[in-house]
C-alpha cells in the first residue's frame, strides 16, 4: 500500500494539532477539519498568484494534513496515537514511580476495576475499560506518584518499550 511511508513516521507533533482539533473531537469533527484543510492546501487548489515557496509550504501542509489525516482515520493506529499522547502526558505531569503486575492487583468484580495500595493512604485504581484502551498509567487517588500497570494484552512493540523498566517503589507521600 502506497500510504505506509507515511503513517510509519513518526512525529513528535499531534496528528490533533496538524489538523486543529482536540484530542476529544469526534470523528467527524475531525474529518470536517481534515476536509477544510485538504481543501485549502490541496496543490490543485491554490491560488494562482501564490509564489512558489508558498506552494512549497502548502505542499508540506497538504502532506502533514493527508498523513495526520491517515492516522486519525484508522481505528488502531488512533488509539495507539492516543495511547502515546496520553502516556506522554501522564509521564510529565506523573512520574512513573513503579510497575505492577495486574496479577498482584486485586480485582474488584462488581466495579470491574483493578486496585493498588499506595504507600500512602491512597490506591491506584483502573478499570478493565482503561486495560482494554491501553490504558497502564494509573496515577495514586492520595499522592503525586503513579504507577505502570503490567499485563499481558500488550503487543510485542510495547512489551519491549517495557524494559527500560523504572527501579522499585520510592517513598510515597
Ligand atoms: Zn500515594
Amino acid at each position: 500500500m502506497a500510504s505506509d511511508k507515511a503513517v510509519e513516521t513518526k512525529e513528535v507533533t499531534s496528528p490533533y494539532s496538524v489538523l486543529g482539533v482536540s484530542e476529544n473531537s469526534s470523528y467527524e469533527e475531525i474529518k470536517r477539519a481534515y476536509q477544510k484543510l485538504l481543501l485549502k492546501f490541496h496543490p490543485d487548489k491554490l491560488d494562482e498568484s501564490l509564489s512558489q515557496k508558498d506552494r512549497e509550504q502548502a505542499c508540506e501542509r497538504f502532506l502533514s494534513v493527508d498523513q495526520a489525516w491517515k492516522l486519525l482515520n484508522d481505528q488502531s493506529s488512533k488509539a495507539k496515537c492516543d495511547r502515546n499522547l496520553k502516556e506522554q502526558k501522564l509521564s510529565q505531569d506523573w512520574p512513573v514511580s513503579a510497575e505492577v503486575d495486574l496479577d498482584d492487583m486485586e480485582y474488584h468484580e462488581a466495579m470491574q476495576t483493578y486496585s493498588s495500595d499506595c504507600r500512602c493512604d491512597g490506591e491506584y485504581i483502573i478499570s478493565e475499560g482503561d486495560l482494554e484502551n491501553g490504558q497502564n498509567i494509573v496515577c495514586c487517588s492520595g499522592c503525586s506518584l503513579s504507577i505502570r500497570v503490567l499485563y499481558n494484552m500488550l503487543s510485542d512493540e510495547e512489551a519491549e518499550s517495557e524494559d527500560d523498566g523504572v527501579g522499585g517503589i520510592d517513598n510515597c507521600c
